[in-house]
């Protein structure tokens, strides 16, 4: 069983990708870890992406497909995977497809995991920092148990530029503009469902169980 994760910061889909990778025994491909992977054992590939990396550039389409391919190839053949943070654009998404096709590597089922606009702001702007130990809370779904202070360090929270409402509009505006395309390119395919992923954790996690069982996953 093959999955891929589609959704927006803020969604929570990280956590139900550890719960699923857990339950069925998944590689957890994140494409955030497979950069790094790829750039501290200085493979080719790792050493152009530091390249664009250091530079502060994005990098390139044909790039990231190319390095979680890499990855892809060694893993699937041991493992079923869960692709997370990959494809980003409609790009990216006819790579996977034509890589698919090629490799005889079935994706089983594309998982979108929708948050309305205004929840996802209400959810990252109460991300609260501790520049000392990096430690992350939520107001809402995490709070700190003493107001301001580090659970782990004791050392006083912030609020990081990147989650002030104003940055976080910018950045779901960024991330739509790239993504919503991906939901047109895989609507109406079999294999595509999406979540309400507004709901609680648990319930999330109850619908993808849902979805998949009703696409016949994880075959018996
Ligand atoms: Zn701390």
């Amino acid at each position: 069983m093959n999955l891929v994760f589609l959704g927006p910061p803020g969604s929570g889909k990280g956590t139900q990708a550890q719960k699923l990778v857990e339950k069925f025994k998944l590689a957890h491909l994140s494409t955030g870890d497979v950069f790094r992977e790829a750039i501290k054992g200085q493979t080719e590939l790792g050493k152009e992406i530091k390249g664009f990396v250091e530079q502060g550039k994005l990098v390139p389409d044909e790039l990231v497909s190319a390095v979680v391919f890499e990855k892809l190839r060694s893993i699937a053949a041991k493992k079923p995977f869960l692709l997370d943070g990959y494809p980003r654009t409609v790009d990216q998404a006819k790579d996977l497809d034509r890589f698919s096709e090629k490799e005889k590597i079935r994706i089983d089922a594309i998982i979108n995991f929708a948050v309305a606009a205004d929840e996802l702001i209400k959810r990252l702007s109460a991300r609260r920092s501790c520049p000392a130990c990096k430690e992350v809370f939520n107001l809402v779904t995490r709070p700190p148990k003493r107001k301001g202070v580090c659970d782990k360090c004791d050392g006083p929270l912030i609020q990081r530029a990147d989650d002030t409402e104003e940055v976080v509009k910018e950045r779901l505006l960024v991330y739509d503009a790239q993504t919503a395309p991906i939901l047109d390119y895989y609507q109406g395919r079999n294999n595509f469902v999406s979540v309400d992923a507004s709901n609680p954790i648990s319930q999330v996690f109850l619908d993808v169980l849902f979805q998949l069982k009703a696409l016949g996953l994880p075959p018996l």
